[in-house]
């Protein structure tokens, strides 16, 4: 009997979003209960030494982003391994390390991410001690793989076909927008190609099995992921919400992801700093979209800083860099290889589309 004034507040919500063509939405749900990992609710409270079903599910989430090593044959135990991998979660999110699933650890794994691992070959990426800089958190893929020195202008390509005509525009300037706040920081630049098969970084919406052996897995969970420099891939999942302008609590935010996605593209890892764009999480109805210091300096590291825009980070080992930026293209190349895919994002649903499309 409400249906009118459901519909008619959706089509409010709705006015920014828009919808992947071709993709099959989900039930509609509007919270994290759709989500891969809403039965992590259950497990709060969950310590060493206990036998609970569901832990199983812990234990490959965090296989995924690289806490535990090794896909064994995983039980409903919560072992040391176990415990161990939760420690390092914590202090990657600067949680308390307690080593159990306290409701705020099981509420900060449910939050929709970035698929690409926190943790890479063992190393607690998101920790990196900086000596001095200790406050910076900022990291980089192993072996600090970047664009090559050659290469500062690049060119981004969206998948043809991915928006309908009517959304097309406004999609488009999310990512024009977003790669501007990249350029504005560092001596890149980009430039859209009509081209997508021969564009330097190539951005498509997929869903589930796309073919990189990082599926995607419906709203929520995972929103997107992209593969280290110099490969270029940059992906999203099509079963997101996504909003490309407004503000909508329901879905997430297109250019926040895309900025994140991006640091992803040009060599940045995650950052355990909670302001910064490379924050592996993000909610529903959040927008962050402006690069934090400690991006800033990340990626000045990695490229050095655009003199028209003031520098934040002194570059005094731009000329180490650029060599290793030689030495890592080839690292990269070898990295397009499906052996190190950095990625994997995530999930919202939206049935009430279905009601107005
Ligand atoms: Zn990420
Ligand atoms: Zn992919």
């Amino acid at each position: 009997m409400n249906l009118g004034h459901q519909v008619a507040a959706f089509m409010v919500v709705l006015a920014g979003i828009f919808t992947i063509s071709g993709h099959a939405h989900p039930s509609l749900n509007f919270n994290l209960s759709g989500s891969a990992w809403s039965s992590f609710y259950n497990l709060s409270g969950c310590h060493k030494g206990e036998h609970v079903p569901g832990l199983t599910a812990i234990k490959q989430y965090l296989h995924t982003f690289g806490y535990i090593p090794q896909n064994l044959n995983f039980t409903d135990d919560f072992d040391d391994s176990l415990e161990s991998a939760i420690k390092t979660y914590q202090q990657n999110f600067r949680l308390n390390a307690t080593g159990s699933l306290d409701s705020g650890t099981v509420r900060q794994m449910m939050s929709p991410r970035c698929g690409v691992p926190d943790v890479v070959n063992g190393t607690t990426t998101m920790m990196r001690s900086r000596g001095l800089s200790s406050v910076m958190r900022y990291t980089f893929f192993p072996g600090n793989p970047r664009w090559p020195v050659w290469k500062r202008n690049l060119t981004y390509a969206i998948r043809p076909g991915t928006f309908s005509t009517s959304d097309d525009t406004a999609a488009r300037a999310v990512f024009a927008r977003a790669f501007a706040r990249w350029a504005a920081a560092t001596t890149l630049s980009f430039t859209e190609s009509t081209s997508y098969s021969t564009a330097d970084i190539r951005i498509a919406f997929f869903g589930g099995d796309h073919g990189d052996g990082e599926p995607f897995d419906g709203a929520l969970g995972t929103l997107a992921h992209a593969f280290s420099p110099p490969d270029g891939r940059l992906h999203l999942d099509a079963a997101e919400l996504w909003v490309v302008s407004g503000n909508s609590r329901l879905g997430i935010d297109l250019e926040s992801v895309a900025v994140h996605e991006i640091g992803h593209v040009l060599g940045l890892g995650h950052s355990s700093d909670e302001a910064a764009i490379m924050f592996p999480t993000i909610t529903t109805g959040t927008r962050r979209v402006e690069l934090a210091t400690d991006d800033i300096m990340g990626i000045q590291e990695l490229y050095g800083a655009n003199s028209n825009a003031g520098s934040t980070a002194s570059s005094p080992v731009t000329q180490e860099n650029e060599q290793n930026g030689a030495g890592n293209k080839q690292n990269g190349a070898g990295g397009s290889s499906l052996g190190s895919v950095w990625a994997r994002a995530g999930g919202l649903v939206l049935g009430a589309l279905l009601l107005i499309s």
